[in-house]
């Protein structure tokens, strides 16, 4: 079989950092086409365009700095270019793009194409709840994968030890992704409940922007556990960036909008839009009071609800009553 070409859809500070391992098995196995286009979102970074610096430094110097791209992933800034004829896509932008670039693409990927989402974040739909996987897998007619795990980018880059999840309702196709994605630090499990590891991982957001305001106020150790979890939860909570913006927005009270562009320079959070998408569902369910967290979360992020009311939410908690 001719081998099969992978298009990687985004080159954020994730999409940088798993591009790296994509590139590096793409070269080393049979199965995949050793070139591998990354479609870049254009911008200028340092009065040139970042694709250009991508295909000439082999490093995404805004994104994912300090860590060299391999010469085989190539920098594609038109989005419809990049995906043209590929059979692997790899999607991986902030959530909140993912509507808008699969309306590009579609039409020039063949529904033969299999996809896998790194995504994290949910929609909503009209009846609630609208996974991101749901989205490509309607709007472009193929099958789609996901992957989630306690994955911080950069760590991933420095090749420290992980572990990931893929969620695959099509085992097979799971498998193949895992072929590509795997390696001696990045260590991949499939299994088949795609729906849960795909809303774990997105869910996980809103607890970290949650962790951050705990230790902006100074709470305890216990008392940022109680809203803890497993894997990447602790991760997130610990090292992510929801949960640091987070933080400083406790401390210093400017806007979580301010102090994205202020410490990210031009990187995503997901936390607090994602706990927006689950409030109006949560409110059109009637399901508010069920969940103290998410709904402080949000009514702080988005609603002026003072930071230092979090633990009073978190006081009346269902389970506690
Ligand atoms: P990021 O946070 O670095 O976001 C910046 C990216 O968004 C850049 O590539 C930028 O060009 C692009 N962008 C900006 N405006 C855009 C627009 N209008 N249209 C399309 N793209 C635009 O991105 P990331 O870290 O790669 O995150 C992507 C997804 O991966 C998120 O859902 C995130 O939760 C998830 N994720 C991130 C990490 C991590 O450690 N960074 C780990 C696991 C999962
Ligand atoms: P942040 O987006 O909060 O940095 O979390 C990254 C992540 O998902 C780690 O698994
Ligand atoms: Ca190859």
């Amino acid at each position: 079989a001719a081998p099969l070409k992978v298009c990687i859809v985004g080159s954020g500070n994730w999409g940088s950092a798993i591009a790296r391992i994509i590139g590096t098995n793409a070269q080393k196995l049979q199965r995949f086409a050793t070139t591998v286009k990354m479609w870049v979102y254009e911008e200028m970074v340092n009065e040139r365009k970042l694709s250009e610096i991508i295909n000439t430094e082999h490093e995404n110097v805004k994104y994912l700095p300090g860590y060299k791209l391999p010469e085989n992933v190539v920098a594609v800034p038109q989005l419809r270019e990049a995906a043209e004829g590929a059979d692997l896509l790899v999607f991986v932008v902030p959530h909140q793009f993912i509507r808008k670039l699969c309306d590009e693409i579609v039409g020039c990927v063949s529904d033969k194409a299999r996809g896998i989402t790194l995504i994290k974040g949910i929609d909503e739909g009209p009846e609630g709840l609208k996974l991101i996987s749901d989205i490509i897998r309607e709007k472009m007619g193929i099958d789609v994968s996901v992957l989630m795990g306690a994955n911080i980018a950069n760590e991933v880059a420095a090749e420290k030890f992980c572990e990931s999840t893929i969620g695959s309702k099509v085992l097979e196709n799971g498998l193949l992704f895992k072929e590509l994605l795997q390696t001696p630090t990045f260590r991949i499990t499939v299994v088949d409940d795609a729906d849960t590891v795909e809303l774990c991982g997105a869910l996980k957001n809103i607890v970290a922007v949650g962790a951050g305001f705990c230790d902006g106020l100074q709470c305890g150790d216990n008392t940022k556990a109680a809203s803890c979890g497993v894997a990447d939860l602790i991760t997130t909570c610990y090292g992510g960036r929801n949960r640091r913006v987070a933080e400083a927005f406790a401390r210093t009270g400017k806007s979580i909008e301010e102090l994205e562009k202020e410490m990210l320079n031009g990187q995503k959070l997901q936390g607090p839009l994602t706990s927006a998408e689950v409030y109006h569902i949560l409110k059109q369910k009637g399901l508010v009071d069920k969940f103290p967290l998410f709904t402080a979360v949000y009514q702080i992020c988005f609603e002026g609800k003072p930071v230092q009311d979090m633990i009073t939410c978190l006081q009346s908690h269902p389970e506690h009553l």
